[in-house]
């Protein structure tokens, strides 16, 4: 089976657990943006530039029609270890990926993890077989799918890390944060419920901004997004023939590359059909992991 087909599945089979919330109003359509190209550091900085603002721009009327605020995070690209209020670099806890702090409301964006990401993906795609039919697929030479996307990786990574700024605004990062520091049996699922909800909430702006005209959406966009999404989750030794990703027995942390991209699919169909990605990602992440949905506004 296709991994394109076998996700497809998954996805849909998750969603139609879910209720459908009121329709969102449509961004207006224009230029779509993007975030094609060759990696420089200034075609990187336009890249995060546009997915902040339109990423951020699909979130905004939910928030406001919930009356909360809607004022946009900071965004901070990163070459080396941050100074920042959330990571200490001196204590060892340096940071590699992308990452939301809240108490500075800062998206710290890695400038270098993003091309990691995309070149292992696309590397084990080479070993399982399957990175012809990628290439194919995607219109790009596998030299080209080996050498990495750092640009649309990078804007993935962004939309994961912007849910945690829109659990934030909605006050229920808060509220994740206390059961997961808890001593019930189901603190660590909590952890698991906040990040699989974030790589929904990623998969929503994605599919929304695809379904509005806002973001060019292609076969290679796509690939750049499932790669990301599925590097974010673990590395892929554990792969399957066929490069199946392997069910968890139990999601751990953030969940690996199967958890991540089921919950990115399934809040990509969320996004694409106008339901509400916060209380739907809310949801789906909740049913996964078996915890209590967030209260919400
Ligand atoms: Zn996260």
């Amino acid at each position: 089976m296709k991994r394109a087909a076998a996700r497809i599945a998954c996805a849909s089979s998750l969603v139609a657990t879910l209720l459908c919330f009121a329709a969102i109003t449509p961004a207006t359509a224009s230029t779509p943006e993007s975030c094609s190209g060759t990696r420089t550091p200034e075609s990187f900085r336009a890249c995060i530039a546009s997915a902040a603002r339109v990423y951020t721009a699909l979130w905004q009327p939910l928030l406001t029609s919930r009356g909360l605020s809607a004022t946009p995070p900071i965004v901070d690209i990163f070459t080396g270890p941050p100074l920042n209020p959330c990571v200490d670099a001196t204590e060892g806890d340096v940071a590699v990926a992308s990452f939301w702090c809240d108490k500075n409301r800062t998206v710290y964006v890695s400038s270098f993890a993003s091309r990691y990401w995309t070149r292992e993906y696309a590397r084990e795609a080479k070993r399982q077989h399957v990175l012809a039919s990628d290439a194919q697929r995607t219109h790009r030479t596998q030299h080209r799918l080996l050498r990495g996307f750092a640009n649309q990786g990078a804007a993935t990574e962004f939309a994961h890390e912007l849910g945690h700024w829109v659990q934030h605004q909605a006050g229920i990062e808060a509220w994740y944060t206390e059961r997961l520091m808890g001593t019930g049996p189901k603190a660590a699922a909590y952890q698991s419920a906040a990040e699989l909800a974030a790589d929904c909430m990623a998969g929503w702006v994605q599919g929304r901004a695809a379904a509005s005209g806002t973001w060019r959406n292609t076969p290679f966009v796509r690939w750049a997004n499932h790669a990301t999404i599925a590097e974010l989750g673990g590395d892929l030794t554990g792969m399957r023939t066929h490069f199946r990703f392997p069910r968890e027995e139990s999601v751990i942390a953030h969940g690996g590359p199967y958890s991540r991209l089921r919950l990115y699919d399934a809040g990509f169909a969320l996004g694409a059909s106008g339901s509400d990605g916060l209380a739907g990602c809310a949801a789906a992440a909740a049913s996964y992991t078996g915890t209590e949905p967030p209260p919400l506004p």
